[in-house]
């Protein structure tokens, strides 16, 4: 049964959802339970999102893939197979596109088709949206599943585009492949992917020169094979597996030890980093003592701990202290596991970079230029990341009521309502987007997706048209997001989680783009919400 119209103007969907990642697919799957007619409009020529664009050597997640799959088809959980406990993204695309062709998904999703533009009509109660091609759809609801990762950024670097060689960013790089072998490659960034870039290629080039201007806390992945046995084991334990992922704090398998850094003696404090320095996963990340984020004196001792490791690992010790973060501590910004990274720098073939000494001039035709001289290179990778959070709204012209600019609305940081809706425009719903949990991304996903469909069901049993949040809504849950932000060290440290890019306009400013409370919490706010019938949103 489609949703009852205001309008008479007859309207090409019920839902247009924007992206075809891990939240698009799961709304497609849940909207058509309602019976609604969907339309998933995506940039790419194919399914998974993040596992789409990011094909660079070494990407590969550092949520246990069996806690990153999706939970809610017991079917799906039995019949597929993760082979390593920290999948590779070839095998976590291969889900994905299993999950499209086991659901049957692809035949509502249109592929190569970037939306430039979202205009909400209030005599229709619709959203009108424009493709890069012109091509124009509506629909009563629009919701925005464009990813808090998915719009890479360059570094702003004179020259760069007068390079002769090949140049590729992480989260663009070519369906074929690349020959690294004897080449001389560059390197630039060494954030999560700069770092599983650098230690998958340095054996396979000739010479590589990572070029790092902020050091990133890493620490070891231990990712490993999973044998028949404990693949037994884990198809037996999802129930408890995701029962788990729901009570800890950002969904990840781990949870913070319920005692302080200095409950305990210094020798079992060494002795437990130890421990966690030899687990697999975000253990000594998520599963750490609980102040270590949020006290400068107990963040100290993990950064010292950690500090020690990269000396031990790394021979040149000249080296070792260029890689040792100075400017934010442990856990501040978001981990990158490793895999021997810190060994890289003990091969002959592979130097280091300090763009702090030695800022980049201007790129070349040959290369790069420092105040030293000129590096030549046959091969550029940025792995510089993305316009986190925000980025892909702004790309996207969303005009709400009386054509209010969404980017305009956000100029001072996203102001949102429990991160899902925005005043002024209705019938919005966003997946992912600013102020909501995180965490271990999926469990995220479908707690959302799931608290959309409600709120649509209940629409459609309503025969309501126009669903809105309040302007008193979004600034109490804009505050209660800021306050919980305040105290966390990380909110104290540029990073894209306090949306700070230096390579886009405007994103100089730290802002509060995410929510830092737990999980649990945000899902007990959310269900109130919906058991209370969304009393909280304007309704007609
Ligand atoms: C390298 C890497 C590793 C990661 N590892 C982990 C991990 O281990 N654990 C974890 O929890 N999370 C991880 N993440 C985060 C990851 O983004 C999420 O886990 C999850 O995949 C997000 O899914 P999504 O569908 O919300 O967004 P995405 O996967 O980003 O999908 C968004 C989709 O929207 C499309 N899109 C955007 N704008 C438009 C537009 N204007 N028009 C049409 N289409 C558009 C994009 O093309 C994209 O396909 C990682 C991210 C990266 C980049």
């Amino acid at each position: 049964m489609a949703i009852a119209r205001q309008a008479d103007l007859p309207l090409d969907f019920d839902a247009i959802i924007i992206g075809a990642g891990m939240s698009g697919m799961y709304q497609l799957h849940r909207l058509r339970e309602l019976g609604l007619r969907v339309r998933v409009f995506e940039a790419g020529t194919n399914v998974g999102g993040t596992w789409y664009w990011n094909r660079y050597p070494g990407a590969r997640f550092d949520s246990e893939s069996y806690s990153y799959g999706f939970s809610f088809s017991r079917e799906l959980l039995q019949e597929w197979e993760w082979s390593e406990h920290f999948a590779g993204q070839p095998e976590t695309l291969r889900y994905c596109n299993y999950v499209a062709d086991r659901f049957d998904l692809r035949r509502d999703i249109q592929f190569k088709s970037r939306v430039s533009a979202a205009i909400y009509e209030e005599m229709t109660r619709s959203w009108t949206i424009t493709l890069e091609n012109g091509e124009r759809f509506s629909a009563r609801f629009l919701i925005t599943a464009i990813g808090p990762l998915s719009t890479p950024t360059l570094p702003r670097i004179e020259g760069r585009d007068s390079f002769a060689g090949q140049s590729f960013h992480t989260a663009r790089w070519p369906h074929e492949p690349v020959d690294f072998k004897g080449k001389r490659v560059a390197v630039i960034g060494t954030g999560a992917t700069g770092v599983q870039t650098i230690q998958t290629i340095a054996g396979e080039v000739g010479h590589l020169t990572v070029f790092q201007r902020t050091p990133n806390w890493c620490a070891p992945l231990h990712n490993g094979k999973i044998d028949a046995e404990t693949q037994k084991k884990i198809k037996a334990g999802y129930p408890e597996i995701f029962a788990r992922c729901q009570e800890t704090f950002a969904c990840f398998l781990h949870t913070p030890d319920p005692r302080g850094a200095f409950e305990v003696s210094d020798e079992e404090r060494e002795a437990f980093y130890e421990k966690l320095y030899a687990e697999r996963g975000f253990g000594i990340w998520q599963g750490n003592f609980k102040d270590i984020l949020i006290d400068r004196r107990a963040n100290a001792t993990i950064s010292d701990f950690v500090a020690r490791k990269i000396r031990q690992r790394v021979k040149d010790q000249r080296v070792a202290e260029k890689l040792i973060p100075r400017n934010h501590g442990f856990g501040t910004r978001r981990l990158p596991l490793e895999t021997f990274y810190y060994e890289v720098y003990n091969r002959d073939n592979v130097e280091l970079v300090d763009l702090m000494e030695t800022p980049i001039e201007r790129i070349t035709p040959k290369g790069i230029k420092i105040r030293e001289g000129e590096y030549q290179f046959d091969i550029i990778i940025y792995a510089t990341g993305f316009d986190a959070i925000t980025g892909s709204f702004d790309k996207i012209d969303f005009r709400g009521r009386d054509g209010v600019l969404l980017k305009e609305k956000w100029k001072h940081g996203p102001e949102t309502y429990l991160g899902l809706m925005v005043d002024g425009f209705p019938n919005m719903m966003m997946l992912m987007g600013p102020h909501t949990a995180l965490g271990n991304i999926p469990r995220s996903i479908e707690y959302s997706v799931d608290w959309v469909t409600g709120l649509m069901r209940f629409a459609q049993e309503r025969k309501l048209t126009r669903l809105e949040a309040t302007a008193e809504g979004v600034e109490s849950w804009t505050d209660h997001v800021k306050a919980l932000g305040a105290g966390l060290l990380s909110n104290e440290v540029n990073s894209w989680m306090t949306g700070i890019n230096s390579n886009v306009e405007g994103k100089q400013t730290r802002i509060v783009a995410r929510y830092s409370g737990s999980a649990p919490a945000y899902r007990a706010r959310c269900d109130e919400v919906a058991a209370k019938g969304y009393d909280e949103l304007l309704l007609t």
